[in-house]
């Protein structure tokens, strides 16, 4: 049972104080330990412990029999040897006489034989050849059912030796070993006799042998005891330190650090088990510092767009409110003053409603509410229509805006009405940004993998290589003063970047200052399909003025020209999901009025 289980347990901290700590204070009060490692160590030592106090009594006992019964095997061998030999003296000694006699209705021995026996013949057995004590009981014998004669021994015949020999060393009485009995039956001329030895006490090594063998074992024990703390005490470390280590790590992790990690060598260290615990847990932490990393980036992102937002607000509104206190004061009497300050406030209210229009489609984008509308279409009629918005503002502005399209239908999947919004950003940005007498060229053509290839090209003022990284960035305008650049939102492109990303197309641009700009916008056959999205590098177009001037004629434009080229720099392309991960994956285009 754990501690949580016992009514008495410490109740977790639920302000997230350590844990550790609490058992620590338990471990004070019950004296089982608390830590995996002293844990684990005692029971590896109490099983090793165990298997040894049940195995050594077995080991001993099973030897011991075996002994027993060895000594007892080797007994019956020395009555049965002790036997004959007494047997072949007797019948030299005898002859043909009797062994036996009977006197009186007694029985008694041959005197030659009584003596052979008394005067040492029977203590020589019993030292030499017995090593035990010896009994020997004469009587006459008889025949039993099979022939074999059997010995009738007479109490009275019995003579006795105890040996006196020096036991080997190691060597001691043995009362256990049971006495050996060996029986002879011999027949001579005049008389069948027999006798039976019996062995006692013998000289054995037993005893000895089994407490050495005991004392080894005893030995071994202690020994393999000692080997088995250690072994335990370095297994449990090892199998408790990535634990440990997990520990450690989820601790930082808890306390802020969303850096912590099992570092990946000691992950080697551990178990199966414990080795994919330790990766799951590092996976887990990357994605938590992963998903707080995005997190914090947005709440920056939100903090400064914030500030933007109340930026571009606070403009127009602080330029209407001086308009209104002049008009309040002395132009309210002077009509031509009076016209102007209205018609000023008029272009801060279109501004106005510019500004709230497109944060409100960013905001849409940015809370994913808003999915495309997918559908196979002619993309030529969507750019078609949305250059011929812009006709008058070119006009009016001096600029040749044409549109060159493929003669066959452009089909592939796409939101029209967003795609046409991207079309409708990108030329008004060229005719914007192009002084009069300029030119701007849409042309679209088919792409090899059935997708498309949208080009807006202008001969305008160009955009610097410090700013060509920007200006996809929200409410990023050109640092360049120009009434042309002071006019607009910063978040023109930001919306056609949105709306490309969420066709999981690409947008290139090539620009060269006092030549021109190039957008290249390419789209696939079907959004849906596409899983990574490469974007390919605006390819050479000789229509585009930048790219007449590239190589030699360099020296010949002007100063700013002379710079290294946009075009010849790395040229900016921005893919949707990969250089800017930020961007909301859900647009909705809007029209851009200017
Ligand atoms: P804006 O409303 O200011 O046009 P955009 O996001 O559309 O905002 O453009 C951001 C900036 O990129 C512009 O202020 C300008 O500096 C630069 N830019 C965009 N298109 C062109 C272009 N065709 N030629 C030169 N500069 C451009």
């Amino acid at each position: 049972m754990t501690d949580a289980g016992r009514p008495d347990a410490p109740k977790p901290d639920p302000m997230g104080g350590r844990e550790p700590r609490d058992t620590r204070q338990a471990g004070r009060r019950t004296p089982v330990p608390q830590s995996f490692q002293t844990r684990l160590t005692i029971s590896f030592m109490a099983v090793v412990a165990l298997t040894l106090v049940l195995v050594a009594p077995v080991v001993v006992i099973r030897l011991n029999d075996y002994f027993r019964a060895e000594e007892e095997r080797r007994l019956d061998a020395r009555a049965n040897a002790s036997a004959q030999i007494l047997q072949q003296f007797i019948v030299d000694l005898a002859g043909d006489k009797p062994v036996v006699r009977e006197v009186d209705g007694k029985l008694l021995l041959n005197p030659q034989v009584e003596r052979l026996l008394v005067g040492g013949g029977l203590q020589l057995v019993a030292d030499r050849v017995a090593e035990a004590d010896v009994r020997v009981v004469f009587g006459v014998a008889s025949p039993d059912t099979t022939g074999m004669l059997v010995p009738n021994p007479d109490p009275a015949l019995t003579y006795t030796a105890t040996t006196q020999v020096t036991p080997d060393p190691g060597q001691a009485r043995d009362p256990a070993i049971p006495d050996a009995n060996a029986e002879t039956g011999r027949a001579n001329a005049v008389q069948d006799w027999g006798m039976v030895v019996t062995l006692s006490d013998p000289y054995t090594s037993r005893a000895s042998t089994l407490a050495a063998i005991t004392g080894l074992l005893m030995i071994m024990a202690a020994l393999s005891l000692v080997v088995s703390v250690g072994v335990a005490a370095f297994l449990a470390h090892r199998f408790t330190t990535p634990l440990t280590r997990l520990t450690d790590a989820s601790r930082r992790l808890a306390d802020g650090d969303f850096t912590s990690r099992v570092a990946t060598d000691e992950l080697s260290s551990g178990t199966l088990e414990l080795r994919a615990l330790s990766t799951q847990f590092n996976l887990m932490a990357a994605r938590l510092e992963e998903s707080v990393e995005i997190i914090r980036h947005d709440r920056d992102r939100s903090r400064d767009f914030l500030a933007d937002v109340s930026h571009e607000l606070r403009t127009p509104i602080a330029a209407m409110r001086t308009f209104i206190e002049l008009l309040q004061g002395p132009a309210a009497r002077d009509p031509a003053a009076r016209l102007e300050f209205l018609e000023s406030s008029a272009v801060q209210l279109d501004r106005l409603d510019w500004l709230a229009q497109n944060l409100l489609e960013l905001s849409k984008l940015d809370s994913g509410l808003v999915l495309l509308e997918l559908r196979p279409d002619d993309v030529r009629g969507t750019i078609e229509s949305a250059v011929e918005q812009q006709h008058d503002t070119a006009e009016r502005k001096g600029i040749r805006l044409s549109v060159t399209l493929p003669n066959r239908p452009l089909r592939f999947r796409h939101d029209p009405p967003r795609v046409g919004q991207v079309v409708t950003n990108l030329v008004g940005n060229a005719l914007k940004f192009t002084p009069r007498g300029g030119e701007v060229r849409v042309s679209a053509r088919a792409e090899a993998d059935g997708g498309a290839r949208i080009q807006v090209v202008d001969t305008g003022i160009g955009i610097t290589a410090e700013e060509l990284p920007h200006i996809f960035d929200r409410f990023y305008r050109g640092a360049q003063s120009s009434e042309a650049r002071s006019s607009g939102s910063g978040l023109g492109l930001a919306i056609v970047k949105s709306i490309v990303d969420m066709h999981h197309g690409t947008i290139a641009v090539e620009s060269r200052v006092g030549v021109g700009s190039r957008f290249v916008v390419t789209l696939p056959p079907d959004p849906r399909l596409v899983t990574e999205v490469d974007a390919p590098p605006p390819d050479d177009d000789a229509s585009w003025p930048g790219a007449a001037v590239a190589g030699p004629k360099m020296d010949v434009s002007s100063p700013s020209a002379g710079s290294p080229l946009n075009h010849d720099a790395a040229p900016l392309s921005m893919t949707a999901g990969q250089t800017d991960p930020d961007r909301p994956t859900a647009p909705e285009g809007s029209s851009a009025p200017r």
